[in-house]
């Protein structure tokens, strides 16, 4: 089914979405293509007219009505998004509850839409700043985050006047429509949001980038194709968010304590398996607590219990797919053959029922070196990768020695340390003894090839707004 001007519409298309951990369809959903992409920016454009000329405070309560339903909803939302994208289902719970803080968050905010005077140079002129909805907004959402990386874009988008099309991942859009079902049932105005599930994302994409009535592109993926994206929107000048992939330093100095940090990097490194763009890709780790960092983390990651996310002591859920898969096991292959060592894992799980799913072991790599792919590439696997490292300035550089400037981390019990790597890290967001640096009112977003713009806090609501400067001649 697609969402277009308040219906669901089938199609004589149609995709069949597969759960990871059994390799069962679990449901079916229609094949939007670029035609129904032109007409959903159609009915978008149409609802803009009305949307953004509704009170801050109506807008607020629609968002309101979300959330409270979403909470309603939550324990069935995260049952389907751990049979769509695998992830255990308590984690599955917290992203419902993060992807409804968003929409709290935003509910909140859209009252908080201020505007200001400046004091003219002239003693006849006034000047007013208001800020605008910025008009028909394209979103493309990733499956690591199937429910919350869409509320984060859409509550944003709503709370400030704006219509919005989406197109979630080819993984994940029973999640997508589930999260649609909920705006439906709160009675959104038709035509506001828009919803084309897809299983060929390249023509709607280009359709998203290039049509005159799409005023902004919003994108969370890989930084490939947030690149191929913005330059199809160049010419047009739209305004562009980008949410991009990261290759996440994660450091622990001498002064920090080796357990606490290996415990904080096991739960922060597994997480969805390692399928997040703030997984820590890089573990640098000083040699003096190498050997009592490396043991504890081992010990974790062999207490993993990896399979279904459905049942309950389940810790590590698996794969979003075949590639990757695959992708691990050449990234595992390219180090050992470059000389890093193999304390766990490192293979895809086989026994059954594992092997109609697409798990592979949690794994612990040390001796890892620049050259590697693990180091270089970013890994959105569960390999935890080791390099020792023996000088503060030394160990800063290397972390910044990437294109990548998503998230960083830093273990250390000195204050002084903490600030002084803190000032030097080049990335949009940094967790200092925290492995969770994340939340609705704070933003979220990369410096260098990670991303343009910030997601959530009060920078989320103006990345959807113009900027209007009204002089006035009294
Ligand atoms: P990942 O490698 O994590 O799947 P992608 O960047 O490929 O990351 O996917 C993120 C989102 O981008 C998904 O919704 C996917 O469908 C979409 N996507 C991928 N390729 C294109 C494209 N050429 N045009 C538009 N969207 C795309």
């Amino acid at each position: 089914m697609m969402y277009i001007n308040g219906e669901w519409l089938s199609t004589s298309d149609t995709f069949d979405i597969t759960n990871p951990a059994t390799g069962e369809v679990i449901g079916a959903m229609a094949d939007a293509k670029a035609e129904d992409a032109v007409h959903a920016i159609k009915m978008a454009h149409q609802a803009f007219q009305s949307w953004s000329k509704t009170t801050a405070y109506e807008r607020s309560n629609y968002l309101y009505q979300a959330y409270q339903l979403m909470l309603e909803r939550k324990s069935e939302l995260a049952q389907l998004m751990t049979a769509e994208q695998g992830k255990p289902l308590k984690a599955a719970m917290f992203e419902v509850q993060y992807a409804a803080d968003f929409l709290l968050w935003f509910a909140e905010e859209a009252k908080r839409n201020y505007g200001e005077t400046i004091p003219s140079a002239r003693a006849d002129q006034r000047f007013i700043v208001s800020q605008m909805p910025i008009g028909v907004v394209a979103a493309i959402t990733p499956w690591n985050y199937p429910i919350s990386m869409l509320t984060r874009k859409l509550a944003p988008a709503l709370a400030a006047g704006c219509t919005v099309v989406l197109k979630p991942a080819e993984s994940t859009p029973l999640c997508a429509k589930a999260v649609f079902d909920i705006f439906h049932d709160i009675g959104l105005p038709q035509g506001v949001i828009n919803l084309l599930p897809t299983q060929n994302p390249a023509p709607i994409g280009d359709v998203f980038c290039t049509h005159p009535q799409v005023k902004k592109v919003t994108f969370t993926g890989s930084t490939a194709v947030g690149k191929h994206l913005a330059t199809l929107a160049a010419p047009f000048l739209k305004r562009m968010s980008m949410e991009l992939g990261g290759n996440a330093p994660f450091i622990v100095f001498e002064d920090a304590h080796p357990e606490h940090a290996a415990k904080g990097v096991s739960l922060v490194k597994f997480l969805n398996s390692g399928q997040a763009c703030i997984s820590p890709n890089r573990i640098f780790v000083h040699r003096n607590i190498a050997d009592q960092f490396i043991e504890t983390l081992q010990q974790r990651i062999n207490k993993m219990v990896v399979g279904n996310g459905q049942d309950a002591n389940v810790s590590v859920g698996p794969l979003i797919n075949r590639v990757a898969m695959e992708k691990m096991e050449s990234l595992v292959a390219d180090a050992q053959n470059l000389g890093a060592q193999l304390i766990s894992g490192g293979k895809r799980l086989t026994e059954q029922p594992l092997d109609k799913g697409f798990f592979f072991a949690p794994t612990l790599l040390t001796h890892v070196t620049h050259e590697m792919a693990v180091y270089q590439q970013e890994i959105f696997g569960p390999i935890a990768s080791v390099i020792i490292f023996d000088d503060e300035q030394a160990v800063v550089d290397a972390a910044n020695d990437t294109d990548y400037g998503l998230a960083a981390y830093v273990y250390t019990e000195n204050l002084a340390r903490a600030l002084r790597v803190q000032e030097q890290l080049q990335f949009g967001i940094i967790g200092i003894n925290d492995i969770n640096p994340t939340s609705a009112a704070a933003p979220f977003g990369g410096m260098k090839e990670s991303g343009l713009g910030r997601e959530g806090a009060r920078e989320g609501l103006a990345e959807y707004l113009e900027t209007k400067l009204t002089g006035i001649k009294v």
